[in-house]
């Protein structure tokens, strides 16, 4: 406690500088009562779980409106508005019929059993007899790895079956795989989300990705609790279309599938792990699909504030948490139903409007500050991917976005939980900006989960925006009380009972000590990169400097 109290102090000096006041003004720091006052309004059975679409939006929406206006920051979004709409729609598939088919006979596939399939496509109807299988081993192709696992092969009209995670994941010390894609740490080309692209991008009808608990990072059960339903954005004008159908594979059900065209699933493993391997059809195999598609189309908000910089506003740095949560869902234990999301996200959403408040009452910055608050995160980062594809503010001078999602609520910690180590400089801001507050950086502790994938930085990223993200579930923090041991046992409990379930509700046990350190650091990163002239880099080995070195015209250090 001491040492935020010391920081906190600090913070204000630096406002109190350019004021007549000989007492610093209390409103420079993080304000922990704030957070918890606004938390408590998010996360109330009023806003009915802040779920997308819902009179929970609704309430959402006026709310952070509201809370931009009270404290004098502009509207940020398109024409002058506080809210970009994100366009999105539900898809679900009416009991499909699913089946693998081979001269001796079929294996027939069940929604939920040994498959979980779902589209992102607008059609009312998909059906397809007949459809070739190709297996294309983790579907990569990373030219800055020099690795291809396509060759010449035509994908058009078929199913491609993926390998979960990336080629390395598994690979054994010496393998030629071995260290080309970061050993265990995941690589973007590891997840689901690459591997329907690059399908989309070959003209794919539909992929399968073969399930495995351990290189997924989760269970067949949440695999599979989809359900043959999605959420997406509606329109997106750019990139290819989407396939058809994408989805899981049950390993047992690819075993089986691989075995009827005389292939055995833990040799392809093997070979898919070797740089000459090359996609190939399964012979005498066929997919076939009939079912009926609900679309159902809504309209969502994610809200954009301003605080236009003094000297090159063009310049934008980008402070983000997402606004939505699980809206309602079935009576837990006490009987609640809403799930409040007060962590996640309402706290962080809390957060950025701090950092609002706080640069807003101090001394202006030279670069701009947009605050966005997306909605649909918890859908697949609709609304962060809207704007991404969509920028209100140009992306080739967004400086950095800083998305904070999740912060723990167990005190005070002496490290901060490094997520993506090595893909960008802004994790020396970070160590910086952490050293200034006594604190150190700790690399996250399960970097083969993908968490670096997995929140609303990540459209950023994938748009070449350098991006820093604070998750609290990234890792056990090094507590001021407890140690290392206490953060992972607030994960441990965090995770399991309340996340995404109406146990994340605020609490009176609540000690907002290290969630403050947390967004101070932020907020000193916005400070210290608001006012100078560097742009933040990726790193070499990142899949995301590429795009990023594709506008690098734009961006000029002197000014
Ligand atoms: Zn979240």
């Amino acid at each position: 406690m001491l040492r935020r109290f010391l920081f906190a102090a600090g913070m204000a000096v630096v406002v109190g500088a350019c004021s007549t006041s000989k007492v610093p003004a209390p409103a420079a720091a993080v304000d922990p009562g704030r957070l918890e006052a606004m938390v408590k309004v998010l996360a109330s059975d009023a806003f009915e779980g802040r779920a997308p679409g819902t009179p929970g939006e609704d309430k959402t929406i006026a709310y952070l409106i509201e809370q931009f206006q009270a404290i004098g920051i502009q509207p940020g979004g398109p024409d002058g508005q506080w809210t970009q709409a994100v366009p999105m729609m539900r898809t679900f598939l009416e009991s499909p019929q699913l089946a693998f088919t081979y001269p001796q006979g079929q294996l027939q596939l069940v929604q939920g059993e040994n498959i979980e399939v779902s589209t992102v496509r607008a059609a009312e109807h998909i059906h397809a007899e007949e459809v070739p299988l190709v297996f294309v081993g983790f579907g990569v192709t990373a030219p800055e790895r020099d690795w291809d696992d396509y060759g010449d092969i035509d994908l058009t009209g078929k199913i491609a079956v993926y390998l979960v995670n990336d080629p390395d994941f598994a690979a054994e010390p010496g393998e030629p795989a071995a260290g080309r894609f970061g050993n265990r740490r995941m690589t973007y080309y590891g997840r689901w989300a690459y591997k329907y692209e690059e399908a989309a991008r070959r003209g794919a009808l539909g992929a399968l990705v073969i399930h495995e608990t351990e290189a997924a990072g989760y269970d067949w059960s949440v695999a599979a609790a989809g359900a043959g339903e999605r959420v997406a954005l509606a329109s997106n004008a750019t990139g290819p279309a989407p396939i058809a159908l994408q989805g899981w594979l049950h390993e047992g059900a690819a075993t089986e599938l691989l075995a009827m065209a005389g292939h055995d699933l833990a040799t392809l493993r093997r070979a898919a792990r070797q740089p000459d391997f090359s996609a190939f059809e399964l012979d005498g195999v066929q997919f076939r699909v009939h079912s009926d598609v609900t679309v159902t189309r809504f309209d969502s908000r994610n809200v954009l504030g301003l605080l236009p910089g003094s000297a090159r506003p063009d310049e934008v740095l980008m402070v983000s948490a997402h606004w939505d949560a699980y809206g309602e869902g079935p009576p837990d234990a006490q009987g609640r139903t809403v799930r409040a999301g007060a962590n996640d996200d309402a706290l962080g959403t809390a957060g950025v409007l701090e950092i609002a408040r706080v640069l807003q009452t101090g001394p202006p910055l030279e670069r701009s500050v947009v605050f966005a608050l997306w909605t649909a995160e918890e859908s697949g980062l609709v609304g962060s991917r809207a704007y991404a594809v969509d920028p209100v503010y140009p992306l080739e001078t967004t400086v950095a976005n800083f998305t904070l999602d999740i912060l723990q609520t167990a005190g005070a910690a002496q490290d901060v939980i490094l997520v993506g180590e090595g893909q960008s400089s802004l994790e020396d801001d970070l160590a910086r900006a952490a050293a200034a507050q006594g604190r150190y950086v700790t690399p996250e502790n399960l970097p083969e989960n993908g968490l670096f994938y997995r929140a609303d930085h990540f459209s950023l990223a994938r748009a070449g925006v350098p991006v820093l993200l604070l998750m609290g579930i990234a890792g056990g923090a090094d507590l001021v009380e407890g140690g290392r041991a206490a953060g992972n046992q607030w994960i441990a409990d965090y995770v399991g009972n309340c996340y995404h379930k109406p146990c994340d509700a605020w609490s009176p046990d609540w000690d907002l000590s290290g969630a403050v350190q947390d967004i101070e650091l932020f907020l000193r990163m916005v400070e210290d990169l608001g006012n100078a002239r560097r742009w933040p880099e990726w790193r070499p080995a990142s899949e995301f400097k590429a795009v990023r070195d594709n506008s690098a015209a734009a961006r000029r250090e002197d000014g």
